[in-house]
């Protein structure tokens, strides 16, 4: 949600800045622009894709050795050109971009206006950048110390980045709640919303944290307190290669990333799972073992495709350890009030680790004496960092807005962790762990070989691509997945699409069942595999569509079902992990035959930073 891009240095800034831009572009964006400086303040903004703006340029003076750009995902006024990014102060010599929402905003800027301040915008953004030059003039007080005046009288969450026509070396930047990584080079420095951006340049960046201001120059980074006092950057190296954030052959990053499943999940387990040893190794896990072992709770709060992963977690954790689980949406969380008793553990799960509501509600958890687990993908992300533990998925950059190598990677994750605090409790027999251990190491040959058979869905994608709804149908470890699988149709398709647990179906969904809806089951073999049998009966009596996602060799509902599509057989806990590969598959092929662009699919965004 929101990129932003900035560059200070000797090479000419624009090309690094637009390029910045469109490796930020999967977080989902509605308008686009940046601002050069080279003599005056050089402003060039539009509404659209990145490319829109980028002809628009065309022609225009962009000499400049520094440079800040942004692509704006919209909360306070229309997607418009004069609401885009790069927003230009009163007096006309300071812009700044923004990711986040300044929340009082509205009683800073009635104080500006009866300044006389006029406003070309509707934005929080500009209201602060002229509550920044407004404290600048009347302190006649530098830059770097009018932001930090600004900062400590706002309220909300910001990534700001600044430049000011009287120092045209020097961007200022500061966050709360909203990430910033500042790329290190020689004589140059780099500033993104995450590291994309300053890949090929630099590998060496630093992660500024909340209520941090840096003021960049070409050979300077200087990183403050918001009570001026200095810190030291904290230089971590990236671990990541460009390769990783190129489309690598395939149309789209969300099938790359579909088809890169089974060398994610094997990241994943590599280093950590060995089932002939017998043994898992998680130093997250270990260093909080004691809290796990005696924890009475664990509550796990997450958003989206997340949220989904830990609720397939809550059934793990709850039948291998025996420790009540309660799954979350971060976002209710936060704000009810909820009873978070001293060792209780929080797992915090998030693709970006940057999801605002999550970010928030486990801030307050840790405030209340909670142990914070995180579970992230994005290496030194926010979530990350505040956590008192965790694990990252390895799954590498995901680009695709819709989640999926994620989705598995967390997973895979939350299965290893529920094994080992299961195996430290004494809570499953040694010949169930054993046979999850092996189960667990089969999976990405398993993803592997039902890949192989993408043109099936492909084939169903087709048949079905007029529906206007779609139900998802599972039961135990498949009831999240079927959810899962209607989110993805919802965001990549953009056809309406419901998941119910399938028995849950008869009080209310089934009233919607006709000869054109498609129900798609998630039905793997399992011990609920009778029960759903018959809820496929009730469909099909009523003259409904069924999709059937089963085990290779299930007959039975092989000769109920309207289209099958087959996967390996593997143990009732591990199944989400291939069930939903092929959930994953017909939102992108649906999503393609219905024209969508399902990268970038309208109104989403990648890395949730706004509540
Ligand atoms: N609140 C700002 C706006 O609406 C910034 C949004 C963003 O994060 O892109 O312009």
């Amino acid at each position: 949600m929101c990129g932003i891009v900035g560059y200070t240095g000797y090479r000419e800034a624009y090309p690094v800045v637009i390029k910045g831009l469109k490796r930020l572009e999967y977080r989902g964006y509605d308008s686009a622009g940046v601002a050069l400086l080279n003599g005056g303040l050089k402003v060039y903004k539009k509404q659209g894709r990145v490319a829109e703006l980028e002809e628009f340029i065309v022609g225009k003076d962009l000499h400049s050795h520094i440079g800040i750009g942004h692509t704006r995902w919209a909360t306070h006024g229309e997607p418009s050109d004069r609401n885009a990014h790069p927003h230009t102060s009163a007096k006309g010599k300071l812009a700044m971009i923004h990711n986040g929402i300044i929340e009082n905003y509205a009683q800073i800027k009635k104080e500006l206006l009866n300044k006389g301040y006029l406003f070309t915008s509707d934005t929080d953004t500009e209201v602060l950048l002229n509550f920044i030059e407004d404290i600048k003039v009347n302190n006649e007080c530098n830059l770097e110390e009018a932001v930090r005046i600004a900062l400590k009288r706002i309220s909300g969450a910001y990534c700001i980045l600044l430049i000011d026509e009287s120092d045209p070396e020097t961007i200022i930047a500061a966050r709360k709640g909203s990430p910033l990584v500042i790329g290190v080079g020689k004589g140059e420095h780099f500033l993104g919303s995450d590291a994309s951006p300053m890949l090929e340049y630099t590998k060496e960046v630093v992660y500024v944290n909340d209520y941090e201001l840096a003021i960049v120059r070409p050979d300077e980074l200087i990183l403050k307190n918001l009570g001026n006092e200095k810190i030291t950057p904290f230089v971590t190296k990236l671990d990541m290669e460009l390769a990783a954030i190129e489309k690598g052959g395939y149309d789209h990053f969300m099938l790359k990333e579909i088809f890169e499943q089974p060398s994610s999940i094997h990241d994943c387990l590599r280093g950590r799972l060995d089932a002939s040893a017998g043994t898992i190794t998680m130093s997250g896990i270990e260093q909080n073992i004691e809290a796990f072992k005696s924890a009475s709770r664990i509550i796990i709060v997450a958003c989206g495709t997340s949220w989904h992963a830990g609720l397939v977690a809550e059934y793990i954790i709850e039948e291998l350890c025996r420790i009540p689980v309660e799954v979350e949406y971060a976002s209710e969380f936060r704000y009810r009030n909820p009873v978070v008793n001293k060792g209780d553990i929080i797992i915090a799960i998030s693709q970006s680790g940057e999801t605002a509501d999550t970010l928030v509600a486990i801030e307050r958890a840790k405030e209340q004496g909670a142990i914070i687990f995180g579970i992230v993908n994005a290496v030194g992300s926010s979530i990350a960092r505040i956590s008192n533990g965790g694990a990252y998925t390895h799954a590498g950059p995901e680009i695709g807005v819709a989640s999926t190598k994620a989705f598995t990677g967390q997973l895979a994750v939350l299965t290893m962790m529920a094994l080992k605090i299961a195996k430290k409790k004494s809570s499953i027999t040694d010949e169930r762990y054993t046979q999850l251990l092996f189960e667990l190491e089969a999976v990405p040959e398993k993803v592997d070989a039902l890949l192989k058979n993408a043109g099936k869905i492909k084939a169903i994608a087709e048949k079905y691509k007029d529906a206007t709804d779609a139900l998802f149908l599972g039961r135990g470890y498949n009831f999240p997945i079927a959810l899962e699988g209607a989110l993805k149709l919802k965001e990549i398709s953009y056809i309406h699409a419901e998941g119910y647990p399938a028995a849950e179906m008869k009080h209310g969904p089934i009233a919607l069942v006709t000869d054109t809806l498609p129900v798609v089951f998630v039905a793997t073999k399992d011990s609920y595999h009778e029960k759903i049998v018959s809820n496929i009966q009730e469909i099909k009596a009523r003259k409904g569509l069924v999709i059937a996602i089963i085990t290779e060799g299930d007959e039975v509902i092989a000769a109920l079902a309207n289209d099958v599509f087959f996967v390996p057989p593997a143990d009732e806990m591990i199944a989400p992990m291939l069930s939903c590969v092929p959930l994953q598959l017909l939102s992108y092929y649906m999503g393609i035959t219905r024209g969508v662009d399902v990268d970038k699919p309208r109104n989403l965004a990648k890395s949730v930073t706004v509540e």
